[in-house]
């Protein structure tokens, strides 16, 4: 049979393409319908000497007024699928252009426990190794066994174990040291059928308190259903509507800090060091929590600068009211972190990935 010529646009606007709803245009955009076509869209861009940009959901991006003069590549089907055992556990392999909280949903429906925590986070299965979400007490690099990626290096297929993905708080080979090398198609899940669920989060387990004090301990499609609702109260659930909804989730990181500077945060935020929202991070360091410092600093929830905001449900993100431009957002950025550093000494590290602008954004 024929393969599918591959299908290049000019000119596509990417604000759809993000959560954010925010950006200009990609100079080239084309959705590739399976390996094959990833190499020829390579070539295509390697031959107009231009960068290419691999384009997930859209929810942890922040595309430029001007767009990006370059390709940008879409995996347009999920590609490989596969489940097979491995002694107590299943290991599940599925294709980048998968929805994640899909493929949450089908673990927890199929009783496999290891990912319950991370539903509701929006965005493809490409993206999720990238940063190695997080959220509720579990990260995705505790189930991530292997990846397989295409290697714009050597132009070969690679497939990359946990120990070469080198993951890490909110990195990973993909966003740090390797950024932009490899053009992730597939990851492979390790599960546990029959499994407990994780209630290691105090959200979580707030939430079940009068269930664990009778002795009850939640199945994994209550705790499934306790994120999705704790992240729905905090406007954090893929597909929410209104202002709230079109946000790339949190906006800053929580810093890793030395132990020895807690003192000094707590004086400038007039508090005892114990009352300062923390947790270890090994090595004498501590991890703060970026929601407070925000706060702390002076800007609470529904804080706006034009049309741009910090959600009325959540802290730590950035929203687009309507029509607001990708400057507007950075402006409102720039401003939350000058004021946490100048209070605090803290410097806060943006989450999202930038994309059509000069490097020193
Ligand atoms: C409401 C909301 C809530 C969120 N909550 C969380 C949360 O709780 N925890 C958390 O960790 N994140 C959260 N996020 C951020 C985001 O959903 C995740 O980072 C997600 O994994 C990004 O996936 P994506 O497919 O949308 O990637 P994109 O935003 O499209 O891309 C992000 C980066 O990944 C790269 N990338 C994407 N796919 C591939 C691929 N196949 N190969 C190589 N590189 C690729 C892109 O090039 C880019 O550098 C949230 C976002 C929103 C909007």
């Amino acid at each position: 049979m024929p393969r599918p010529a591959l299908n290049v646009q000019e000119f596509v606007p990417l604000a759809p393409y993000t959560t954010l709803r925010i950006g200009g245009p990609a100079r080239f955009f084309c959705e590739v319908k399976g390996e094959t076509q990833i190499a020829e869209a390579v070539s295509f861009a390697k031959g107009r000497n231009l960068p290419l940009f691999v384009l997930g959901g859209g929810s942890n991006l922040l595309v430029s007024d001007a767009g990006f003069d370059g390709v940008v590549l879409r995996l347009g089907v999920p590609f490989a699928k596969g489940e097979r055992r491995d002694g107590k556990s299943v290991l599940l392999e599925v294709g980048a252009g998968e929805n994640w909280d899909d493929v949450v949903r089908y673990a927890v429906d199929c009783g496999y426990a290891g990912i319950e925590c991370l539903a509701g986070i929006p965005g493809d299965v490409g993206g999720t190794p990238v940063q190695n979400v997080g959220a509720y007490g579990q990260e995705v690099a505790e189930t991530i066994v292997q990846v397989r990626a295409y290697d714009l290096e050597t132009g070969a297929f690679v497939d990359l174990d946990h120990e070469a993905c080198r993951f890490g708080y909110r990195r990973s080979l993909f966003n740090v040291e390797a950024r932009g090398r490899y053009i992730v198609t597939a990851v492979t899940y390790k599960l546990r059928p029959g499994g407990e669920p994780a209630l290691r989060y105090a959200d979580v387990r707030r939430h079940f308190a009068a269930q664990l004090e009778r002795g009850l301990q939640p199945s994994l499609r209550q705790v499934y259903e306790a994120v999705r609702s704790i992240r729905e109260q905090k406007g954090m659930l893929v597909g929410q509507g209104g202002p709230d909804g079109r946000s790339a989730g949190s906006f800053f990181k929580n810093p890793v800090v030395p132990l020895a500077t807690l003192p000094e945060i707590a004086l400038s935020a007039g508090r005892g060091a114990e009352e300062i929202p923390q947790y270890p991070a090994g090595d004498g360091r501590v991890k703060l929590a970026a929601a407070w410092l925000v706060e702390q600093a002076g800007f609470h929830k529904g804080f706006a600068m034009g049309r741009a905001a910090i959600s009325s449900r959540h802290t730590l993100a950035l929203v687009n009211l309507g029509d607001a431009t990708a400057a507007e957002l950075i402006g409102l950025r720039d401003a939350v972190m000058t004021a946490v550093k100048d209070k605090f000494g803290v410097q806060l590290e943006q989450e999202p990935v930038m994309l059509g602008w000069p490097s020193q954004h």
